[in-house]
């Protein structure tokens, strides 16, 4: 396995790849690498002959006042991860690499519309804007054949499909399921922030997801109740502050009163000051 931290060393890569008539395969993560990373680490592995994981922590994604600086980052241990997995090449490029200052960087990619400003693009302003342009960027550098993200950041993986689709990227978009602790937890390298008090709290996020899904299966096709079911047990189960919970149309990711077709549920809370995301997708 390589590690490559140079645009131009894995542009050369690529193109002897791509004369050896290679499929690339590509998982974009920011590293400190959990079972989900590398559960889409083995479903790119069967798709491709060279697989490569992207590891940069992409400062364009977070906005002022969150945990760039904080996030976790462990090279040596991702390393060690994707070797075991099988992985052939680790991109992970400096953040000089890739927004080199003295050049005046200035070109992002963006989606007018409005699936980016709902869901979290509401709360977390030039977020998307910041990950739609690091996912071109990469799809640039390395020319993937097949790219695979996670259902966990579902609204993720609605808009870089459609990204996908709008900019006429040659790329088939994979979205790997959500996996989660035996408790329910979806796996988050923000899970590391949570007190020992918070991490036996934070199933709650998944249980009200489940909640949702039972009254749904008993008929109820009210959105507003069932989200303020939801709200009422994750305020109950602990030290929760709601960003925002929803249940949208899967394809437009706009709200929905009457429940029906194939819906997201999906919430953004605090547990302390860390912030967590999940969702679940129902078809009726
Ligand atoms: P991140 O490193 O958090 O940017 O995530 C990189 C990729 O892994 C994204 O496509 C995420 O959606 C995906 N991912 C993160 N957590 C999970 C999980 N628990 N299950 C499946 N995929 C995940």
């Amino acid at each position: 396995m390589k590690t490559i931290d140079k645009i131009s060393d894995m542009q050369s890569m690529v193109r002897q790849l791509r004369r050896n008539g290679d499929i690339i395969g590509l998982v974009p993560t920011m590293g400190y690498l959990h079972q989900g990373h590398i559960s889409l680490i083995r479903i790119a592995r069967k798709k491709c002959d060279t697989l490569v994981v992207s590891i940069f922590v992409n400062p364009t994604q977070f906005c002022p006042g969150e945990d760039f600086d904080k996030y976790p980052r462990d090279m040596k241990r991702d390393q060690k991860i994707c070797s075991d997995e099988g992985v052939d090449i680790i991109f992970a490029p400096s953040t000089q690499e890739m927004y080199p200052d003295k050049s005046g960087y200035s070109a992002y990619v963006d989606m007018a519309g409005d699936i980016t400003d709902v869901l979290c693009g509401k709360y977390r302003p030039g977020h998307f804007r910041g990950v739609m342009t690091i996912v071109a960027k990469l799809f640039n550098i390395i020319q993937p054949d097949v790219a695979v993200f996670g259902q966990k950041d579902g609204q993720q993986a609605v808009i870089i499909k459609k990204m996908v689709m709008d900019l006429n990227f040659p790329i088939d978009i994979i979205i790997g399921p959500t996996i989660r602790e035996s408790d329910g937890l979806a796996l988050s390298s923000r899970n590391k922030y949570l007190t020992a008090e918070q991490r036996k709290q934070a199933p709650a996020i998944y249980k009200s997801l489940m909640l949702a899904k039972n009254m749904i299966q008993n008929g109820e096709r009210d959105a507003k109740k069932i989200i303020q079911n939801m709200s009422e047990f994750i305020i109950n189960s602990g030290d929760f502050k709601i960003q925002y919970i929803d249940i949208v149309d899967m394809n437009t990711l706009q709200s929905l009163e009457h429940i029906e077709g194939e819906i997201m549920i999906a919430l953004a809370v605090f547990l302390g000051e860390t912030r967590l995301i999940d969702n679940i997708i129902l078809r009726i």
